[in-house]
């Protein structure tokens, strides 16, 4: 009989209890630069609802036990709710 798969069970090292070490939260793929060898296209969905990046947050609650989160983008300075986002404990965002 072939074990089922449990994400819980990935990534795991030794002496780690993260499933994935960084989360990687992008609330926006807008940005003022345009970078050589950039891979955002800069005519991307834009920026995301705060519902949209909870979703995120509730994601990365439910199916990682990552040690530390970026916020990413784009460039998250652009985002409207920056200061909203980064001024809470992601435990009271979600
Ligand atoms: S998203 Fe990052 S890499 Fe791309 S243009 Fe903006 S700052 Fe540069």
């Amino acid at each position: 009989m072939v074990k089922p798969l449990n994400h819980l069970e990935y990534y795991r090292l030794p002496r780690n209890y993260a499933d994935n070490g960084i989360s990687w939260l992008e609330p926006t793929t807008d940005c003022n630069l345009r970078c050589e060898g950039c891979y955002r296209d800069p005519r991307g969905p834009g920026h995301k609802t705060l519902g949209e990046v909870r979703t995120d947050l509730e994601v990365f609650k439910k199916l990682r036990k990552s040690d530390c989160m970026i916020i990413a983008g784009g460039d998250p300075l652009v985002y409207p709710q920056i200061v909203d986002l980064v001024s809470r404990p992601i435990s009271e965002a979600l």
